[in-house]
């Protein structure tokens, strides 16, 4: 099996990370998982350009354009013989004496990718997923992807021992996103999920989303909504490059709707499903 380390491909057990990486120390980069689908990258430019971008937020230049690493990531799938899975990638701003302002220039920041096979989630696609609510308390630039996930990692624990699939967040009555995910509710046809600022991720998936309700005529409309609107809502979806459209059946262990997978997500799922076809192939 083969990783990209740095600016190459070589074998996973060769790739060495120095104990005083910064990402390894601080959480200090940022990463992407990206979709494969048939050995070819889902929405790859979006999640590069969002990898560029977050790396700007914590006032890192990137030392790989966009065609670099797309190129690297390409080769990286074929050796490895990826059909459906995920490139996983992060970059740190690289090993350096521990402190915590930026270390000098000169040092090379650290990039590392692998790749995953990993099936489409079709159980979950077609009778949905338990959630539950759980308290935001997670820092102010959720919309940087930064390797810093202790505030979704606490929560999805807390998901995972009531066996549930996902924890929906909160800022007391706001609603935001899921721990690893997006989430929509849909109210009388129309697809309603948290505005992109620095409360959220901008995931590429919603972002793909709200290009296919355009083109759809579904409204889809960017708002803040409350516990109790998530609650009352007709139908619940999280969205994520792994879950893709997921319906949400269960909230606290109360159902959403009449407790089955609804009409307007199932909607979502397949034009959702047109859309890779058209990208990556049947
Ligand atoms: N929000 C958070 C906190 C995430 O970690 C993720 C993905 O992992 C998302 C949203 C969805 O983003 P994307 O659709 O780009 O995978």
């Amino acid at each position: 099996e083969y990783v990209v380390f740095n600016g190459e491909i070589i074998e996973r057990s060769q790739a060495k990370i120095d104990v005083e990486d910064r990402g390894y120390q601080f959480g200090d980069g940022v990463y992407e998982v990206i979709r494969v689908y048939n050995g070819k990258m889902f929405t790859a430019n979006e999640h590069l350009e969002r990898l560029v971008s977050s790396a700007e937020k914590i006032g890192m230049k990137l030392g790989w354009s966009i065609g670099e690493l797309e190129s690297l990531f390409a080769t990286l799938i074929e050796k490895n013989g990826l059909g459906t899975g995920i490139v996983y990638m992060q970059v740190t701003r690289g090993a350096s004496p521990r402190n915590h302002a930026f270390p000098p220039a000169g040092v090379a920041q650290t990039l590392v990718a692998y790749t995953r096979d990993m099936k489409r989630p079709v159980n979950n696609f077609a009778n949905g997923v338990k959630t539950i609510l759980a308290e935001d308390i997670r820092w102010l630039r959720c919309d940087i992807k930064s390797l810093n996930l202790l505030g979704n990692i606490l929560a999805k624990q807390k998901a995972a021992e009531a066996g549930c699939y996902e924890a929906i967040l909160h800022r007391g009555e706001k609603i935001t996103e899921g721990s690893s995910s997006n989430i929509f509710i849909i109210k009388d046809g129309a697809v309603i999920t948290h505005p992109a600022n620095n409360y959220i991720l901008n995931g590429i998936t919603r972002q793909t989303l709200e290009k296919i309700c355009a083109a759809s005529g579904i409204p889809f409309i960017e708002k803040e909504f409350t516990v109790a609107d998530l609650l009352g809502a007709d139908e619940i979806a999280v969205g994520s490059t792994t879950s893709e459209i997921t319906p949400v059946v269960e909230v606290d262990g109360k159902h959403v709707g009449d407790g089955a997978p609804g009409h307007v997500t199932k909607k979502l799922q397949s034009l959702f499903d047109q859309e890779i076809e058209r990208q990556c192939g049947k």
